[in-house]
């Protein structure tokens, strides 16, 4: 009963390795071509564009992913982005989480 069990596979070092992944997405919001993008973009898109449905006039605060990174969507594609105000992001990234919801005004 000499040996000290240090050597055990801790095979849940993988496994965390993928949560950590989600974190990258905050890297890349910090990077340039992001921002280089988005503010191209936001040039291009001026107005949010949930607000525009509601014949609101509101100017874009982020661009959105339509379809999530960590879904698979495309990071530097136009077609995959949209210009939102503050308030429509918030409500989208809420309801991402637990499908999407149908918003009351
Ligand atoms: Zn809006």
């Amino acid at each position: 009963m000499a040996k000290k069990p240090e050597k055990i596979q801790r095979s849940w070092v993988p496994q965390r390795r993928a949560f950590e992944r989600e974190n990258n997405n905050q890297e890349f919001y910090n990077s340039w071509p992001w921002r280089k993008f988005a503010k191209r973009f936001k040039a291009n898109n001026p107005l949010c564009v949930k607000c525009l449905e509601k014949d609101l006039v509101v100017p874009v605060k982020v661009v959105d992913h339509i379809t999530p990174i960590k879904a698979g969507g495309a990071k530097l594609d136009e077609s995959n982005c949209q210009s939102l105000c503050a308030s429509c992001h918030n409500s989208k990234s809420s309801g991402e989480s637990r499908g999407y919801g149908v918003k009351s005004r």
